[in-house]
């Protein structure tokens, strides 16, 4: 069974006007009825921010950690800070509307954007459904090309007005990389700066395995910081691996024992081939991964 619950959020920030100062700080409405403006700079510019957190039997996943990057993204955006307790009632509520509200695998997008143009006052809204069936990417696997982003890997530090590491709207860059990576017969991306160094696939953190170690990019190359990467490397240095963030080549990802990419609602998928070289894939340790993933609840 499926559903889905639209809620939209009328007071997103305490530092702008609320769209109806009366009115509850989010209504549920009607999915399938018009609710966004065709002047929203949301839907004009991509000017916004958003988070799709997991929610498993009925518990987000990690959502202080996306609660605080949605409001790390506003402040890069120069956006007005989101009202985190309204957001988080708000997420909580379109959970509690799915149907059945415990079953399974399930996902919320957050969005708040600068709103329409000239009215200074920001739009926001939280959407809930069940997740599709990511078995056979988490299982299988997948077949991963790199593909050069074409900044520096130093280029949130050069050129902060490129919004490198913000989790914006304007995302048809990273579905465009998609499509050039099926183009090339294979599912997913991992973006390499201009200058070499391993970055982030389009919407997931890279991590590999190097021995006892689990690796990932740092958040300092322009990359977004992994609510999921920082779960598993949290739960595996319980479990006594090594962990650790660098600046890695391609051939550093090809002497990987493993490789992932983990992301939110997909959890974690091994990587099987990388530039259509066949990488080994760890099912016992991504099983684990996808275990703890769902178990979390924080
Ligand atoms: N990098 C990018 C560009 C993303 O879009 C995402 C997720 O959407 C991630 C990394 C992984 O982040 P998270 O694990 O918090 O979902």
């Amino acid at each position: 069974m499926t559903s889905q619950v639209l809620l939209v959020v009328n007071r997103p920030s305490l530092t702008a006007p609320a769209h109806s100062p009366t009115a509850a700080p989010f209504t549920v409405v009607d999915c399938d009825a018009a609710q966004l403006s065709v002047l929203d700079l949301g839907a004009t510019r991509g000017d916004g921010i958003f988070e799709s957190i997991s929610v498993s039997a009925g518990h987000p996943q990690a959502l202080d950690a996306h609660l605080q990057r949605f409001a790390r993204s506003a402040a890069m955006l120069e956006l007005p800070q989101p009202d985190v307790a309204v957001w988080r009632e708000a997420i909580l509520a379109a959970i509690a509307g799915l149907v059945p509200p415990q079953s399974g695998e399930s996902w919320v997008k957050t969005v708040m954007t600068r709103g329409v143009e000239g009215d200074n006052r920001p739009t926001g809204w939280v959407y809930a459904t069940h997740s599709p069936d990511f078995t056979a990417a988490r299982t299988d696997g997948l077949s991963v090309v790199t593909l050069d982003r074409g900044y520096r890997h130093d280029v949130a530090q050069t050129s902060p007005w490129l919004l490198a590491g913000a989790k914006t709207l304007s995302y048809a860059v990273n579905r465009a990389a998609v499509r050039e990576a099926v183009r090339r017969g294979a599912d997913d991306v991992i973006f390499v700066s201009s200058d070499g160094i391993v970055l982030e696939g389009p919407t997931s953190t890279v991590v590999m395995r190097h021995g006892n170690t689990l690796l990932t990019p740092a958040t300092d190359l322009g990359i977004l910081a992994g609510t999921t990467q920082a779960t598993v490397f949290d739960w595996a240095a319980l479990k006594g691996f090594s962990t650790e963030y660098g600046s890695f080549s391609v051939a550093d990802l090809e002497a990987a024992d493993a490789l992932w990419l983990v992301s939110s609602v997909r959890l974690a998928a091994p990587i099987r081939e990388l530039d259509g070289k066949t990488v080994t894939i760890d099912a016992e340790f991504t099983t684990r991964i996808n275990a703890e993933l769902g178990a979390q609840s924080s």
